[in-house]
């Protein structure tokens, strides 16, 4: 079966098998994960692995903090501002349905501006660094470049000068490269290219972990969880554990670059196939395509129960596109073979020459 769904995802194979193997007995100590003391010295030394293989994945330079939290994404729309926002005003980037989330959420604890908007173009297309108007004193510029719902994604990290860039990676984090100084925050949930829900990752710069604003509750600070080494309270031990074993993966599969090659790869297979045919279509513009979320339609809406329908009868999985936009959706996260694509590509191919 190939689950195309944006989240919970599919994990990798390999990685399956080895945390079952090991699930009840990790290592001769006798103790499943679950059952591991956190501060023990088993546990910490996953903890300690596993932010070593990330750092390592992803270049992260020295001035910057990794942070291991529960909560999801969402989440980090509240602690984002209760840390950053102090007094002053943030810009946001809106491409759609989750920075519009944040934005709104940021809203409760400070001044929120619009520093750029693709809704004249129904967030088919992201704004061109050219049109991004940027308040130089702001305390930080918000971003989300990767839409999971609308398949909107960034293909440039945008400049904001000399003011902290925070991005929601949630759906892209791991597919590629990147560099992480350019950026002043990173958030992720973990449920797409990270491991299991119910850990969500921070990467943050050292100087912003400043003064929250007041009244901000204790586990909703960063800096106790920089000081604590993310073990302020009982972090997702379990889900912890499984990214580790993600992070080793992704480096036993050659990295980042041999992912983002695979990734881009698999993407392309998908749209060339919408881009040559009458039948589908794709909405999102060229230049904003996501590498991730590939979000696509019938012509004919009447055949869509049919094509899912006949999707999942030959384990192509959870490809119906967000109710909020409708259509269909195919996540290929890194987890998702390129195999799989081929899978759905052939399907496709097929029902548009037994229906079109
Ligand atoms: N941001 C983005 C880009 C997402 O894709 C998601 C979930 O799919 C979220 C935020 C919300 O994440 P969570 O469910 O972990 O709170």
């Amino acid at each position: 079966v190939y689950n195309f769904s944006s989240g919970p995802a599919m994990l990798p194979q390999p990685v399956l098998e080895k945390v079952q193997s090991e699930l009840l007995d990790w290592r001769g100590s006798g103790m499943s994960v679950m059952e591991m003391s956190h501060r023990g010295d088993d546990f910490t030394g996953i903890a300690e692995r596993a932010e070593a293989a990330l750092r390592r994945l992803l270049d992260i330079p020295d001035g910057y903090r990794v942070l291991f939290l529960q909560g999801g994404a969402t989440a980090q729309f509240s602690m984002v501002p209760m840390n950053l926002l102090r007094g002053s005003s943030a810009d946001f980037i809106d491409t759609g349905i989750w920075s519009k989330k944040a934005m709104a959420e940021a809203a409760h604890y400070g001044k929120v501006r619009l520093a750029g908007t693709g809704e004249a173009q129904g967030f088919t297309r992201v704004p061109a660094q050219e049109v991004l108007d940027f308040d130089p004193a702001a305390a930080y510029v918000h971003y989300t470049p990767n839409e999971t719902i609308g398949g909107v994604e960034f293909s440039y990290v945008p400049d904001s000068g000399s003011v902290p860039l925070v991005a929601d990676m949630s759906s892209t984090i791991l597919s590629r490269p990147m560099d992480i100084s350019r950026f002043g925050l990173i958030y992720a949930g973990a449920q797409k290219n990270i491991g299991p829900a119910g850990l969500t990752l921070v990467i943050v710069r050292e100087d912003l972990l400043g003064e929250p604003i007041t009244g901000t509750p204790t586990v909703f600070d960063y800096r106790v969880y920089a000081d604590n080494a993310s073990m302020y309270n009982t972090p997702p031990t379990f889900a912890w554990y499984i990214a580790g074993e993600v992070f080793a993966w992704i480096e036993g599969e050659g990295g980042l670059s041999a992912m983002g090659e695979r990734n881009q790869r698999k993407a392309a297979k998908l749209y060339a196939l919408l881009d040559a045919t009458g039948f589908y279509r794709a909405p999102v513009a060229q230049d904003s395509r996501s590498w991730m979320n590939v979000t696509f339609s019938l012509v004919d809406e009447a055949l869509d129960a049919t094509f899912l329908a006949g999707a999942e009868m030959v384990g192509l999985k959870n490809l119906k596109g967000h109710r909020t936009v409708g259509g269909m959706r195919a996540s290929l996260y890194n987890a998702m073979p390129e195999a799989g694509v081929d899978a759905l590509v052939e399907y496709m191919r097929e029902f548009e020459r037994t229906h079109g």
